[in-house]
């Protein structure tokens, strides 16, 4: 074959154009395109080789290398891989890989909107186009004796001619470098820390030594150390701790490894780490999270979120896929198949080795949960197919002892006759244990749990039962806490109060008429004279609360039920007093069941002077 000019397809012109006026920043990971191409060489060959004898020579040590020029201004990348022939290189150099082919079009457009998208492409060898003004590609296939010499300027054009390689198969691939302006900020690829760096950066993982010229012998520049890859067996705690500290930036240990690989049809490795503790950011809006994602021990990108539901955004590690195509990028995995696939798996491990830790290590769960337990919670709203493992992770507090509790336990405590699983929100555990909306419960020995977590109100939401036990707001009309026979004398009795206090009941129905849905002899109460409850359907005032926080309480502001207490002496007294009299005590009544639930009245001024009235009266 003599030399012979070709042209471009239309396609690669336009990625050629796009490379090579690309403002893109991170133009240093052509790099990383061209030592991963170089590794897939590698790879092939080493499996080639197998099944067919003399495609190398033995002993042969397979590697990548670099050699910076700094006089010429060049960098080389040469690997002793597989290597291309002609017609490969016409086929996969001259057009769009044909892994890319199919997404181009939709994948230029993009690009031109949004340049900083190029580092999550797969644009593989045309990225050398960011940073070399022409590139000299000199290949063999293995097996074969003729070279190829590849060479263009990335003007739309380019030669290829057939030139023995004196070092036999495999590829190099001479970069001649920009000259860029020092405005520019790129750095200098002939500068062996800059290289350095950058191997480190985005290669370390590379199973073949990248090797480069040192001052007296040749350095390998990448650790070569896929630990996922290794056996769990074969790596120790330590090595594993180095790395979680490598991957998270975080000095402390983790308190849970998780590390395993998924076999069958897809297959991956995955290496997840559960923090000690927050990072201080954690909490912020922007905060990125995800799972690095490699590709066959190429690195892709950091903070992947498609492998990761938000409500686990405290776990790091990786995972390293087989399967998926280089050519991803953030919106291509957020459709994929595999991805889905894949986070499947990741979230089922983690939440097995949560169980694992709270069944095993108590202690060291209930760390964990002072930490994370909210951020889990988030799983009820957020992932319902994972209701029945959520539910066995998550743990509460209660009016049974000082520590947390999981639901199995409170149901083991269940006291006979108890049909029900109690429970109440607020924001301050100490006044939720005093609060007048337990004295029922308490007097049954019902043990009550006691959220305080702003997200709770959704877990209830959503839990909704446990074991065919209803989870029951203690702060909701209809109770139920009594068995048939006590309901009975319940009834009775509630309806002869309702008869001897129907007057006060209408008097304070009048009174009330803007603030409550309705007023009612109430069954809950022992020691205190009055109290709020939601409708059974409507949120609690915590949830109303949280809601006005937010801003979206709009329209909700559901009107509550004012309970009375027919055994308190107040409410006695109040069936004596004038109508002016039952007014002002009904206003202050209300103003005391709103303070005890921990909400805020709407005019405390008003509230201390009818008090005032109230002591003058004495
Ligand atoms: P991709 O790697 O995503 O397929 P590239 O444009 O980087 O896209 O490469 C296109 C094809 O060229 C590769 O699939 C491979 O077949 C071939 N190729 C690239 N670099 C090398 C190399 N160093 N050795 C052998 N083949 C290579």
């Amino acid at each position: 074959m003599a030399k012979q000019t070709q042209a471009f397809n239309a396609e690669i012109k336009q990625l050629l154009d796009l490379m090579i006026h690309s403002l893109y920043s991170h133009k240093e990971i052509f790099l990383r395109e061209l030592v991963s191409n170089a590794s897939d060489a590698l790879d092939k060959i080493k499996f080639q080789s197998l099944t067919q004898d003399n495609l190398m020579t033995p002993g042969t040590e397979l590697m990548v290398r670099l050699e910076p020029n700094k006089e010429h201004n060049t960098l080389k990348i040469t690997d002793n891989g597989i290597g291309m022939s002609p017609e490969e290189v016409v086929e996969y150099i001259g057009t769009i890989a044909r892994s890319g082919t199919k997404k181009f079009a939709q994948l230029n457009q993009e690009l031109k909107e949004r340049p900083e998208l190029i580092g999550q492409f797969g644009v593989g060898f045309y990225s050398s186009f960011m940073v070399a003004d022409k590139v000299t590609l000199h290949t063999q296939k293995a097996g074969t004796h003729s070279g190829t010499l590849w060479e263009s300027k990335g003007d739309g054009t380019y030669t290829i001619d057939e030139i023995p390689r004196a070092e036999g198969h495999g590829t190099s691939i001479t970069l001649h470098l920009k000259k860029f302006e020092a405005d520019e900020e790129v750095q200098d690829f002939t500068d062996v820390f800059v290289l350095k760096s950058l191997v480190k950066k985005y290669s370390d993982f590379i199973a073949y030594p990248i090797r480069m010229k040192g001052e007296t012998e040749d350095e390998t520049l990448n650790s070569q150390k896929a630990l996922w890859l290794k056996s769990p067996s074969e790596i120790t705690k330590e090595e594993y701790k180095e790395f979680y500290h490598h991957l998270s930036h975080d000095w402390n240990d983790p308190i849970k490894t998780i590390h395993y690989k998924a076999e069958g049809t897809m297959e991956f490795n995955a290496l997840l780490y559960i923090p000690t503790q927050k990072p201080w950011n954690f909490n912020m809006r922007d905060t990125e999270y995800g799972l690095n994602l490699y590709i066959k021990r190429v690195f892709i990108m950091a903070d992947c979120k498609d492998l990761l539901p938000p409500y686990l955004r405290f776990v790091k590690g990786l995972v390293d896929s087989s399967d998926l195509s280089l050519n991803v990028s953030r919106e291509i995995l957020q459709q994929d198949r595999q991805v889905t696939q894949i986070r499947k798996s990741v979230v089922n491990k983690l939440l097995g080795g949560l169980k694992d830790m709270l069944t095993k290590e108590r202690g060291m769960y209930e760390m964990f949960w002072n930490e994370f337990g909210a951020t889990l919670k988030e799983g009820f709203p957020g992932d319902m197919p994972n209701k029945e493992k959520l539910q066995e992770l998550v743990l509460f507090k209660s009016t049974a002892s000082d520590g947390w509790t999981t639901l199995e336990e409170y149901i083991g405590r269940m006291k006979e006759g108890q049909k029900d699983i109690y429970f109440m929100t607020g924001d301050d555990l100490g006044k939720m244990m005093d609060s007048p909306y337990l004295e029922k419960l308490k007097e049954k020995n019902y043990e009550v749990l006691l959220m305080a977590d702003p997200i709770d109100e959704w877990v209830t939401d959503s839990l909704r039962e446990y074991k065919e036990k209803k989870l029951q707001s203690v702060t909701k009309e209809d109770l139920n806490l009594d068995t048939e026979e006590e309901k009975k004398k319940k009834e009775e009795e509630t309806k002869g109060f309702l008869e001897r206090f129907k007057p006060l009941l209408e008097s304070m129905k009048d009174t009330l008429k803007d603030q409550v849905k309705d007023v009612n002899i109430s069954e809950r109460l022992t020691e205190t004279p009055v109290c709020l409850v939601a409708g059974s359907h409507d949120p609690s005032a915590h949830m109303q609360k949280i809601l006005s926080q937010m801003g979206q309480d709009k329209g909700l502001n559901a009107k509550r039920i004012f309970e009375i207490n027919p055994k308190h002496p107040v409410i006695e007294k109040m069936m004596s007093l004038s109508a002016d009299q039952q007014k002002l005590w009904t206003e202050v009544l209300y103003s005391q069941a709103l303070l005890n639930e921990g909400s805020s009245i709407p005019d405390p001024k008003k509230f201390s002077k009818q008090l005032a009235e109230l002591m003058l009266k004495q």
